[in-house]
């Protein structure tokens, strides 16, 4: 099957979240699977910079009132196939894809991740500037999701649009509906239109032959009030076509046996190292070297969403537990300075570290003994995933992607072999204390301790699994297209 691939970031060049990471992993798994797959991403900086050899493989016109020319640059990278829509005034930026030195949205997003989805249509179309032309666009989130709609008023391959997060819809005003080439039919309710504004990811949410979303669980909470940011009624409509995959992680980079960041490398199998790395991590974070009390650690944006304020309301309790906490992350600026402040009140118990560190993410999955996700919701979530694979059982509340990930310990799932780890279900301080709680006194039992870390290093979380299920979505999406 022929699939045009469509991410406006793709990891590890442009990332600002998980979409970079699946659009890295996803096609390389299922060009492994026998698929002729290619990914379209704007030539940012950092793209030209990694490719400075990719050729022009096409010369587009302006399409639409609003779309200036570009060109279509193709390059193969580890066996994958990329083509760069190179438009320097709409890419050729610095910095964040999405935002200006300021942290604010560029005013011209819309026809930048316009030209994108108008371009991947294309690509699928009779009228293809390439001799290849897809049998289905995949769109990803509110950037590229538009392509279903130009899919659906002109016709050409199939449609899929997954939702990493349904929190942003890509909203702008009636008139770029217009510039961007959309068909005066398309301005309806069951069509583009949003409020009376145009949705990117409305609209492919609405137009799209097949819907996916990052985990089962995030499927059915976006048909809900609570998580469905205003889509939940076009979503219940569509729960037929709306599928939960989820993600897999990078086996390759996340892998405790060969992870060269660590001090000591481990397994299932030689557990017993990993007391080295906790060593090494509460020696590099400036945390006391006890073995009396678990490391807690977070790795995270620090936000509301990732639910760190019920963390930072225990405050010092945690040190009570007793336990010791590792945090690593940027976000809020409350949240910021609320951890910094409570790591100078508790040094030596605390540690917190404002920023983003690959290696120390690394470094602190293998060293701590606990990871905590108290997220208000989740779609997926990959740091849950790598905890596992790093014998460091997660304590996440029960929603999207955790709750598919994580089984939580009690008689029942430990005798059937599935416990890796602590779940609970409000988002408040009292229960995530109570987990808290639960968790140290499971620590002190190093038998069941050692049966949850096995049971969560046996899962396989390679994209194997998700990539056979997007097939299935991708084959689905061409027979209703065909009918
Ligand atoms: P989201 O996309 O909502 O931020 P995910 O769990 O899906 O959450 O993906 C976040 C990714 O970013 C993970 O790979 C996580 O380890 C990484 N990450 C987040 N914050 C940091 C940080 N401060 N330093 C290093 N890695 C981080």
């Amino acid at each position: 099957m022929k699939v045009l691939f469509a991410t406006s970031e793709i990891a590890p060049w442009v990332k600002t979240g998980g979409l970079g990471d699946v659009a890295a992993a996803l096609p390389a798994a299922l060009g492994d699977a026998g698929q002729d797959i290619r990914v379209l991403v704007p030539a940012y900086p950092a793209l030209r910079r990694a490719f400075p050899y990719a050729r022009e493989i096409a010369a587009l016109p302006s399409v639409a009132p609003a779309l200036p020319p570009c060109r279509l640059l193709g390059v193969e990278n580890d066996g994958l196939s990329f083509i760069l829509i190179d438009c320097p005034p709409l890419y050729d930026r610095p910095g964040n894809p999405y935002l200006d030195a300021h942290g604010l949205d560029w005013e011209d997003n819309g026809v930048r991740f316009g030209l994108l989805s108008r371009v991947a249509a294309l690509l699928g179309q009779a009228k293809t500037p390439l001799p290849w032309r897809a049998d289905v666009v995949h769109g990803h989130d509110w950037q590229t999701a538009l392509a279903a709609a130009f899919l659906r008023y002109e016709g050409g391959a199939a449609s899929v649009v997954t939702i990493h997060n349904v929190a942003f819809q890509g909203c702008f005003p009636a008139e770029l509906a217009v510039g961007l080439g959309l068909p005066p039919d398309a301005w309806r309710f069951d069509g583009v239109e949003y409020h009376g504004q145009l949705s990117f990811l409305k609209a492919g949410l609405q137009l799209a032959d097949r819907i996916s979303t990052v985990s089962p669980t995030y499927a059915r909470e976006i048909q809900g009030e609570d998580f469905g940011y205003g889509l939940a009624p076009l979503l219940r409509h569509r729960a037929a076509d709306l599928t939960g995959i989820l993600n897999g992680i990078d086996t390759a980079l996340w892998n405790p046996s060969r992870d060269p960041a660590l001090k000591t490398n481990y397994g299932a199998a030689r557990l017993g190292s990993k007391r080295a790395n906790r060593r090494a991590l509460q020696e590099e974070l400036g945390l006391a070297v006890c073995e009396d009390r678990p490391v807690f650690a977070v790795i995270s944006r620090l936000t509301h969403q990732k639910g760190l304020d019920l963390l930072l309301t225990l405050g010092a309790g945690i040190t009570h537990l007793p336990a010791q906490l590792a945090i690593l992350g940027t976000g809020e600026k409350e949240l910021e300075t609320g951890f910094r402040a409570l790591a100078a009140e508790h040094p030596g118990q605390i540690a917190v570290t404002i920023g983003f560190d690959e290696a120390l993410s690394h470094r602190i999955e293998a060293g701590a003994d606990a990871f905590l996700m108290p997220s208000r919701f989740e779609p997926c979530g990959l740091n849950q995933m790598y905890s596992l694979a790093y014998g460091t059982p997660p304590i996440v509340r029960a929603t999207g992607g955790l709750a598919d990930t994580v089984v939580d310990v009690n008689p029942d799932t430990l005798a059937a072999g599935s416990a890796n780890g602590f779940v609970f279900q409000e988002a408040t301080p009292h229960a995530l204390w109570l987990t808290l709680e639960r968790t140290v006194a499971t620590w002190r039992n190093r038998r069941t301790w050692h049966r949850l870390q096995q049971n969560g290093m046996r899962r396989d979380f390679s994209w194997t699994q998700a990539a056979k299920a997007y097939l299935r979505v991708y084959e689905q999406a061409c027979s209703v297209r065909a009918t």
